[in-house]
């Protein structure tokens, strides 16, 4: 009998939580998260002790998801950010960075907690007010009957992860598939709610990135072995009538489902298992099937069999492949070697035989379908692999504009801007916002400052070079000037764009250093730029951006909260 252990007691203990090692925790992990920020940021190696793939990244899921964090403020931060980019795919970092600061800069202040965290969800709520508004200065609507805007949204994303190794003409040629791919995936009949389809990434790495295309269907790579040429019999309404199995053809035995199998002497297993899959073979031909997809593997000989009646067999497609093959041919899965419902048939348009890189691909086009391929093509492995994430992000953010058709401007600007708009807004705060928060207007100032310079910190954080950060008074935009600029050059000459390219320095702007910006130094109100460039915009999502402006303050409200760590050690 073995012996029982006496539960320990929880430890219960607040020495992690006190203000030196919460800081110093924050800002080791805020360093190597703002190193990634920006289409500028340093790119981080990610493997593990035991050898294994490798991975170059600076996108905020990669890096969160291969963290191991042991402090437990980092642990609830890093979960807030997880959860934010699992259902919002883009502004990760921007969340991440900005918790940092508003912890660090909370903390540096001599006020209680409780006043810090009800003043900071008040300026929250005047953030998402505004933003939210129709008179927000940096928030554009976006125009679906015009393609610019999205085409900027997508670059934008494209251009903020440089592990991808884009050039600008590669980048703006993924963004034009992607954005192809998008509008192949809206029906063109709808009722009260539209269904998107899907887009598929296929990957073709070592391939140049100028390769890459977008196609309707689904291109599916095929092993050399089946390479056919004979001519497909086509039905009278010039469809092709397809089979799809999400069962094993393989005749394994294994594969005949649960249960004891008995076996009568002098009777060959292989022998019934090949004739019950040429009986299912015999089906398939009378019933006039041209095409049989399989999830898993089709044994040799029904292979060659259906191959002698001119059907195509593919097989080995995978479960991810299932879903939309079903969406797009309109078949419904056959799970049994015996049956088949007549029902359970689909059809496509036609089926083609190409060629991508080195590799053969059958393409299956459909007759009506919002099911396309995008083909993407990167250098190598792990640039690919950052490419297909990236594109998956701008992907998800092309949906989440259809929800809620709005930008924000990016390249440090909505940052800047809301910080210029806080530090209007706090000059005078009503006295029953000071009632309603249980503060003094100075408790009030001091941590509306914190607040602004963590805004303004972000921005900073797009800076990897030392170069000069400046903010423009009339509109509240960011500005970068290289550094180690010559002597006999006027800064103000290098500048020619703001941050997201909204403004140009063709004015007087009023100019001052980004983080001197102070809650009594902006007491006019900012302007909305009217002679405005509007081609190469930089831009992020609107919904994700709000979303994680939302979770940077509540998660920092919740990390200050923070009186004791209880931990089980059963
Ligand atoms: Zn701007």
């Amino acid at each position: 009998m073995s012996r029982v252990k006496a539960k320990t007691p929880s430890l219960c203990t607040c020495e992690l939580l006190t203000k030196e090692i919460v800081s110093k925790s924050l800002s080791g992990l805020r360093e190597i998260v703002a190193s990634c920020y920006g289409p500028s940021g340093r790119l981080k190696q990610l493997h593990n002790g035991v050898g294994g793939s490798i991975c170059t990244t600076s996108s905020s899921s990669l890096l969160f998801n291969n963290l191991s964090v042991t402090h437990p403020i980092l642990k609830i931060l890093t979960t807030s950010v997880q959860n934010h980019v699992s259902h919002f795919s883009d502004c990760g970092l921007f969340t991440a960075i900005l918790c940092c600061h508003l912890i660090e800069n909370f903390q540096r202040l001599n006020l209680s907690s409780a006043t810090v965290i009800k003043v900071s969800n008040h300026l929250l709520s005047l953030c998402t007010d505004y933003l939210n508004s129709e008179t927000c200065g940096c928030r554009i609507s976006v125009d679906f009957s015009n393609m610019k805007t999205l085409h900027c949204l997508v670059q934008s994303i494209l251009t903020s992860k440089p592990a991808c190794l884009l050039n600008k003409k590669e980048a703006d040629h993924i963004s034009t598939l992607i954005l192809k791919a998008f509008l192949l995936t809206i029906p063109e009949k709808t009722n009260d709610f539209a269904i998107l389809g899907k887009s598929l990434i296929i990957p073709l790495k070592g391939e140049r990135v100028m390769d890459s295309t977008v196609l309707p269907g689904i291109v599916i790579e095929m092993p050399e072995v089946q390479l056919m040429t004979f001519p497909i019999k086509k039905l009278p309404s010039n469809a092709l009538k397809v089979a799809l199995f999400c069962i094993s053809m393989s005749g394994e035995i294994s594969d005949s489902g649960e249960g004891t199998l008995i076996v009568t002497y002098g009777v060959s297993l292989e022998n019934a298992v090949v004739d019950q899959l040429l009986k299912l073979g015999n089906q398939l031909i009378s019933d006039h099937v041209d095409i049989v997809v399989c999830q898993k593997v089709i044994h040799p000989v029904l292979k060659q069999y259906l191959h002698q009646h001119h059907i195509v067999t593919i097989d080995r497609v995978g479960i991810s492949l299932m879903e939309p093959l079903c969406e797009m041919t309109g078949t419904q899965p056959i799970g049994s070697l015996n049956f088949i419902s007549p029902t359970s048939y689909g059809y496509v348009k036609d089926l083609c035989y190409t060629n991508f890189g080195s590799k053969p691909y059958f393409h299956l086009i459909p007759n009506d379908s919002t099911v396309c391929s995008l083909l993407l093509c990167n250098r190598n492995e792990t640039s690919w692999n950052e490419l297909k994430l990236t594109c998956q992000t701008a992907q998800h953010v092309l949906k989440l504009m259809i929800r809620e058709p709005l930008a924000l401007l990016g390249g440090g600007c909505t940052e800047t801007h809301l910080a210029f708009f806080l530090s209007h807004k706090v000059i005078s705060v009503p006295e029953c916002v000071l009632k309603a928060n249980d503060c003094t207007q100075t408790e009030y100032k001091i941590v509306a400052n914190a607040f602004c310079n963590a805004l303004q910190a972000v921005a900073c954080s797009l800076e990897h070079d030392k170069g000069k950060i400046l903010a423009d008074r009339k509109y509240g935009h960011f500005w970068s000037v290289q550094p180690d600029f010559p002597p006999n050059v006027k800064w103000q000459d290098l500048v020619s764009k703001c941050g997201c390219g909204l403004c140009s320095n063709k004015e007087e702007l009023n100019w001052c250093l980004l983080q001197s910006i102070h809650s009594a130094s902006q007491n006019s109100p900012l302007q909305q730029p009217t002679n405005s460039l509007k081609d190469h915009l930089t831009l992020d999502c609107f919904t994700a951006k709000l979303h994680g402006l939302q979770v940077a303050v509540e998660t920092a409200s919740l990390i200050l909260d923070l009186s004791y760590v209880i931990e089980d050690k059963n």
